[in-house]
């Protein structure tokens, strides 16, 4: 649809000009409304996470999931974060959100053992300016003991590291976060908002390349050196590294030759809702395993 309207747009010039100004109109009063409802929107549970599970390309299996914020808007249908994350943020919402989104994937980290099921983890993202509030830590503190499934908290760099030192608070908070079991990793890696510096500074648990990134090497022989390069830097500090946003078989395919594991992605799954992501865990993703050359199966 985007894509039309800028040929429309190049195509039909002073039209569009009218018809570009009617849309801003448009989008600041659509603007208007959400940020005039999220306070109930998040009061009333409106806010929740899908879930996207994470998988080793090995085996098949899912190993991890992502939480990925979401509205359920009543006439707007699903919103994702894109929409409504900087409203938050003008808000002063921003915590209050990333709470409802942990509560409820410690939630399901709590059910799934009832239900037989199984994740080694599941990760949260995080907002500007503060990895996680005070109180989040204690609902982590009493949520997360004995749990099989770990916690991870993704963040980004540009975030959260501008002024990280010995005794900054983001030092200090990452220090309690670990000594709960809390792993760190580092979410779009390679991109503009996760660097060399963040790595050597937050040295986390593990590192998720970016999606761009993967994309490009996916096509590019030079860019595989790059990602490849980043797969043996990582296993020289010992840490995990993962790809997001993979798309295709092809994609899987070149990025595994690279050294990599573990994959999020389209070609996988996408985000799901919770029931949704329960049903997938307990049948599995069996048609994607892959085959004894590490090349996934067309299904
Ligand atoms: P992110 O943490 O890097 O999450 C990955 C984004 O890439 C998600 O978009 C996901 O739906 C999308 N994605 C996954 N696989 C593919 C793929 O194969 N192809 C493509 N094209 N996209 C893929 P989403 O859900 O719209 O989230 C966007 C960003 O919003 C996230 O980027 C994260 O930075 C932020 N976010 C999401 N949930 C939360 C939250 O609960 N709290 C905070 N503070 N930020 C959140
Ligand atoms: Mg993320
Ligand atoms: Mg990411
Ligand atoms: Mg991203």
């Amino acid at each position: 649809l985007a894509d039309g309207a800028l040929y429309q747009s190049k195509r039909s010039g002073r039209d569009t000009l009218s018809c570009a100004a009617y849309e801003t109109r448009q989008e600041r009063s659509f603007r208007r409304q959400l940020s005039s409802e999220l306070p109930k929107a998040i009061e009333k549970g409106a806010i929740v996470p899908f879930f996207q599970p994470q998988v080793n390309a090995l085996t098949g299996r899912i190993v991890g999931a992502e939480a990925l914020v979401r509205w359920k808007h009543p006439r707007f249908g699903i919103l994702k974060p894109g929409r409504f994350l900087d409203i938050a943020a003008t808000l002063g919402l921003s915590a209050q959100l990333d709470r409802a989104v942990l509560r409820q994937t410690l939630r399901l980290a709590d059910r799934l053992p009832k239900m037989g099921l199984s994740l080694d983890s599941i990760a949260v993202n995080t907002s500007a300016g503060r990895l996680i509030r005070h109180d989040l830590l204690s609902d982590i503190r009493q949520w997360w003991l004995n749990r099989d499934c770990q916690l991870s908290i993704e963040l980004l760099e540009t975030l959260h590291f501008d002024d990280m030192h010995e005794s900054s608070p983001v030092t200090e908070q990452l220090r309690q976060l670990r000594d709960l079991g809390v792993r760190i990793e580092i979410d779009d890696f390679g991109s503009g908002r996760a660097s060399l510096t963040g790595l050597l500074r937050v040295r986390p648990d593990r590192i998720k390349i970016d999606r761009n990134l993967i994309q490009a090497a996916a096509r590019d022989p030079m860019q595989q050196s790059v990602v490849a390069a980043i797969f043996d830097m990582a296993r020289a500090l010992g840490l995990q590294a993962m790809a997001e946003g993979v798309e295709t078989a092809e994609d899987v395919a070149v990025i595994r030759k690279l050294g990599c594991e573990v994959f999020q992605g389209f070609y996988y799954a996408r985000p799901l809702p919770e029931e949704a992501f329960c049903r997938l865990l307990a049948e599995g993703l069996k048609t994607k395993m892959a085959d004894p050359e590490g090349l996934p199966r067309q299904s």
